[in-house]
Parts: C-alpha cells; structure tokens; sequence
C-alpha cells in the first residue's frame, strides 16, 4: 500500500506543518532556462553558488536517485521560532518517521538523503508551486494564499509516486494591480522586471524584510 497526496498532506499537518503539497519529481525546464538567464546575465550578484551544481539544482532526480514525488511541507514564522532549520526538520523527521511506520522502508532511498531544509541544491519555491501550494509574487518570494511570504519550506523526497501528486504547475502570480513591493523598495531591486540581488538588502544583511512588510498577502502576519 502506498499513500496518496491528501494522506501525506494529513500527516504533515500532523507533524506540526502548516500545510503540504506533492509534486512529481522531474526536470524544471522553464525554471533552469529563466535561472540561467538570470545568473548569465549577473543578477545573482556574489552568489557564485548558483553557477554550480546548475544540472543537480534543476533536476532533483540527479539529487536523489529513482526520485518520484517532492513532498513539500510549509512551516509558518510564527510557529518555527528562533532556529527554523530546526523546526522544519524536527518535523520532517517526524512525518518521515510516521511514514515508514504506516508505509515501511519502501518510501525511501535506502542510501540518499530524502530531507532537504535550505540544505542542498533544491529550488525550494519552485517545488512549492510545483506542489500547487501558491505561486511566486512580484517580490521573488513565494507566497502561499493564507499563509503569505512568512514561510519556511522544507521537503522529503520519495522514490515512489503518489496518487495526487501535481505537475508542472504553472501558477501566474497573483498580485493582480497591486505593485507596493516594487514601490517601497529602497533599493529599487524589484520589478526590472526580476529581482536584482546585486541591489537588496537582504541579500547583503538578511535585515530588510521591507518587501514582505508591504505585501497585502503578509497583512495581519508580521
Ligand atoms: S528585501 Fe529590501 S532591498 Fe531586497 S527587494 Fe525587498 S525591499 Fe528591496
Ligand atoms: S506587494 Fe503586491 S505586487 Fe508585491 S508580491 Fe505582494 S501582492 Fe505582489
């Protein structure tokens, strides 16, 4: 017996997540193409890292071989605390162990890691529109419709598939009219029209959450 989405997505909420999503393991194509026009273009700024590792980021089946299902798990700011690699994981492991107590071993790779947490060459917020959970807003962030941009990803890869599992998600974002993001930046680093990492803040300190306090899907949460 294997489970289905909706069963995986129980457990998650469960393990302390505030909602989960599966998606189909596979290649990003239009992700690697805009990212590598992106980092070609030298809008990634200092993050050599991202002209590494270009093959292994796109298509997690090279991550994680007889990869079949990304099993995404958002975690809210406001229940993650201080540590949130932590937090995440700490339930990760939970869920994974409430797997392999219903399901068994057959789940996962025997030798590869399955649990990812800002850990490893995964596109963690294209995995979770892949999922179906939201889509990426003006502000480069992901936003989940109740949730906002406060959320942290985390996923366990499975070597099965799972009925229910989504792909190749293609959710227009839904800003709508709305530009206050690109409007309150004090770096003037959205809407050109990506984001520019060479201009941000956050990306020099991780101490300007500007953007995210703007955004009209974040209201109520900060
Ligand atoms: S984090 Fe700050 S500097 Fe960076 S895009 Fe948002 S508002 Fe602009
Ligand atoms: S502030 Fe407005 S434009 Fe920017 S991400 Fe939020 S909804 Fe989209």
């Amino acid at each position: 017996m294997l489970p289905d989405a909706a069963a995986i997505r129980e457990m998650a909420l469960a393990a302390g997540f505030d909602d989960a999503g599966c998606a189909v393991a596979r290649r990003l194509d239009a992700e690697a193409r805009f990212m590598d026009e992106w980092v070609d273009a030298g809008l990634a700024g200092e993050m050599t890292y991202l002209e590494r590792n270009r093959d292994l980021r796109y298509d997690i089946r090279l991550l994680v071989p007889e990869a079949q299902t990304v099993v995404v798990c958002l975690l809210s700011y406001a229940h993650s605390g201080r540590d949130y690699h932590r937090a995440v994981k700490s339930r990760l492991y939970e869920l994974k162990a409430a797997l392999l107590a219903k399901y068994g071993e057959q789940l996962f790779h025997p030798e590869k890691q399955h649990i990812f947490c800002d850990s490893a060459p995964v596109l963690e917020r294209r995995w979770a529109v892949e999922a179906g959970l939201g889509f990426i807003g003006l502000n480069h962030q992901f936003i989940h419709p109740t949730l906002g941009s406060l959320v942290h990803p985390g996923e366990l890869v499975l070597q099965v598939s799972v009925a229910g599992a989504l792909t190749a998600v293609q959710t227009a974002n839904q800003c709508g009219e709305c530009r206050r993001c690109i409007d309150a930046c004090p770096r003037n680093a959205l809407g050109h029209p990506v984001w520019d990492a060479r201009r941000c803040i956050a990306y020099e300190t991780h101490k300007c959450l500007v953007c995210q306090q703007n955004c009209p899907y974040n209201a109520g949460l900060l």
